[in-house]
């Protein structure tokens, strides 16, 4: 196996990487529920260009470089994670855009055998500048987030953004065929819930865009203002068909965690992703890599397997693809917040939403 694996020289030492591609038949993985894991979101850093209120405190410190994956070790995490039968990639942060060499790794993550279906989560201000590369090496859609369109309210939420750069990444990103283009709102009671949410939703009747109106999750630090502040699905679609009438289901589809609906007649759909009271954890084939290499297992919980150290101390790639295989084949059913059990060891930029 080891002859396989070639080594390279880095700021961090030796660092094995690049097994032959296609050397391993796919084995696909399941947990211990029987569901298939084949989706992983990869953080490529937790540090951002915004503080929004609900993802970090506005002091966050982030983690120095040395302990975040480098370009090598990511990728090689990918091909594990491919060998397993991991098909859909999606990257996230931290804001992903801000990582150098962001669309060499797109690039090659595009090109990794088994991928079939690359995103990223972005909160768009880079993509006037980034949108057509990323798209060119391989980039398939992107997920915008957008809480509000008042641009003094944005302002506040994201504690320093312009939502002028963040319309034109939209735009960038719809002139680069990442499309559909998916805007993510996570709503903060008396903040923009109510009329905020409602010039969102009306977005989608003259464009096709997916307008997700997100639960807002504990996580960390800032849990109080989170489960002070959390507006639940019921309240918002209730919100929502105050102003429009009563919503069409859309088609769904199992594995999204967003329930689709649509305005009658709007040309886009609207979406509620109800993590915390209403999980969708039954379709859930998710695993979550951290920008320091931990293999997440779920979103809200704090299990985590840490692929980086044994990949730094010299393990195979079969030793690593044993370490994910046995992990995720121990992902928790789900959240358990409602009797209160909170992740509390990293806030959401640290995870990777
Ligand atoms: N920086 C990028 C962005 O904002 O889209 C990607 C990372 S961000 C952590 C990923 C997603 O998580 C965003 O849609 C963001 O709105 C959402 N998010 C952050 N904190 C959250 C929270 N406490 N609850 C629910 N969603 C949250
Ligand atoms: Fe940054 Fe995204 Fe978190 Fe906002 S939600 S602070 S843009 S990582």
């Amino acid at each position: 196996m080891k002859n396989n694996i070639h080594f390279e020289h880095t700021n961090l030492g030796s660092v094995r990487i690049d097994p032959v591609p296609g050397a391993y038949a796919i084995e696909p993985m399941s947990d211990s529920y029987g569901r298939r894991i084949n989706y992983l979101r990869i953080s490529l850093t937790d540090a951002c260009n915004l503080r929004c209120v609900y993802c970090m405190p506005e002091d966050m410190n982030f983690r120095p470089r040395h302990e975040l994956m480098t370009d090598e070790e990511l990728l090689l995490l990918v091909k594990v994670g491919a060998s397993l039968g991991v098909n859909k990639v999606r990257l996230t942060g931290g804001e992903p855009t801000i990582r150098p060499n962001v669309v060499e790794i797109v690039r090659e993550i595009a090109r990794t055998p088994g991928i079939k279906d690359l995103a990223m989560t972005t909160n768009g201000l880079l993509l006037p500048k980034l949108a057509k590369p990323l798209a060119e090496a391989g980039l398939k859609r992107v997920n915008i987030s957008i809480d509000t369109l008042d641009a003094e309210k944005f302002h506040r939420i994201t504690r320093w953004g312009h939502i002028a750069d963040l319309w034109r990444g939209i735009r960038a990103a719809e002139e680069a065929g990442l499309t559909p283009v998916k805007l993510n709102a996570v709503v903060v009671r008396n903040f923009n819930d109510g009329a905020d949410m409602v010039e969102l939703a009306r977005l989608t009747l003259e464009n096709d865009w997916d307008v997700r109106f997100i639960e807002m999750m504990p996580f960390g630090e800032i849990t109080d203002f989170q489960q002070t502040n959390v507006v639940t699905y019921k309240e918002m679609r209730a919100q929502i068909e105050s102003a429009f009438g009563p919503l069409e289901e859309a088609s769904y589809d199992f594995v999204d965690p967003s329930r689709p609906f649509r305005i009658p007649g709007a040309m886009g759909t609207l979406g509620f992703i109800s993590s915390v009271t209403e999980p969708f954890c039954q379709g859930c084939g998710r695993v979550r890599l951290t920008a320091d290499g931990k293999l997440r297992l779920c979103l809200l919980r704090d299990d985590e397997v840490d692929l980086l150290t044994p990949l730094r101390a010299g393990a195979s790639f079969e030793e690593l693809r044993i370490l994910m295989r046995e992990g995720s084949f121990h992902k928790p059913w789900g959240h358990d917040l409602a009797h209160g059990l909170v992740a509390e060891k990293r806030s959401m930029n640290q995870i990777g939403g």
